[in-house]
């Protein structure tokens, strides 16, 4: 079969994407719709915008305000997705914060929100969707990782750990699902120019110490992860499983 158009369309397809109000998640809802899915948008600030851009592209978009930190509020934005568009073929687990100290000054509450956000709400977002999926017997569930999926990183305990388990997480719900015709996969974006990276890039240190080191000579955009999104979203991944796809203009093979 010769690679053509169809085979990363995503037309009739449905996608709720979390932390969608900017950043890398408004990048990968933006590329999703053009690609043909209608999206459903979380996060807790306003997602104006991003829906929008998405009516623009031609799609429906269902605004979902919500803090994924409060688990009571994970099965309605499965449910209201499925209200609205009618099924759920494709989950973007996008949604994450970082929060830095020294490990010795670590606090536990620093440690509590970044694993509630990164990690237990990606746990029981993803059980809800799949509940809807595996007796359909199809679904893309999409987690994002990280570089601190591989490294240890410095002065970000629970985002390492968090990411860490995403990945490990990635490789479990494949081994259970994917004979269920569900795909799971991880996309590790590199150093990508969002608010999350603000410290990094504004500190004229740090920001040397991480340019010297990516092959490819510049910080990624958001706008970077739109084609492994719509890949992983759609037919042309078909048989793309358990696997975290690093997108980092070349830092791990430094
Ligand atoms: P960002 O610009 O800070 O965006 C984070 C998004 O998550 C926002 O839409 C935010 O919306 C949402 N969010 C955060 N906490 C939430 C909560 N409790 N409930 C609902 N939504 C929440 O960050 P980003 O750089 O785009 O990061 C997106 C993902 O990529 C994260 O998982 C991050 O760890 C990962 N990542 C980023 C990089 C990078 O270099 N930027 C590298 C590797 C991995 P609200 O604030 O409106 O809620």
């Amino acid at each position: 079969m010769k690679p053509n158009d169809s085979l990363f369309s995503l037309a009739g397809k449905s996608a709720l994407v979390t932390g969608a109000s900017r950043g890398i998640g408004r990048s990968i809802a933006l590329a999703l719709a053009e690609a043909g899915a209608d999206v459903a948008l979380v996060a807790r600030s306003d997602l104006a915008e991003t829906a929008a851009a998405v009516e623009a592209a031609g799609r429906r978009a269902l605004r979902l305000q919500a803090d994924l930190a409060d688990k009571a509020v994970l099965p309605r934005l499965v449910a209201e997705t499925v209200e609205a568009f009618g099924k759920l073929d494709i989950l973007v687990n996008n949604a994450g914060i970082i929060r830095r100290a020294p490990f010795l000054e670590f606090t536990e509450d620093d440690w509590d929100a970044v694993m509630d956000v990164n990690l237990k709400h990606v746990f029981l977002l993803s059980q809800e969707a799949a509940r809807h999926m595996v007796p359909r017997g199809s679904g893309k569930i999409i987690h994002i990782a990280s570089m601190l999926s591989y490294q240890g990183g410095i002065l970000v305990p629970s985002y390492t750990a968090s990411k860490s388990a995403v990945m490990g997480l990635t490789r479990l719900m494949c081994n259970e699902l994917a004979g269920k015709g569900i795909q799971v996969n991880a996309i590790a974006p590199g150093y990508i120019a969002t608010e999350a990276t603000r410290a990094l890039w504004d500190d004229p240190d740090r920001n040397r110490a991480i340019l010297d080191r990516v092959p490819a000579g510049r910080w990624g955009q958001p706008d970077d992860l739109r084609g492994i999104a719509v890949f992983l979203a759609s037919e042309a991944s078909a048989y793309v499983n358990g696997f975290t796809v690093a997108i980092d203009g070349g830092w791990l093979a430094r």
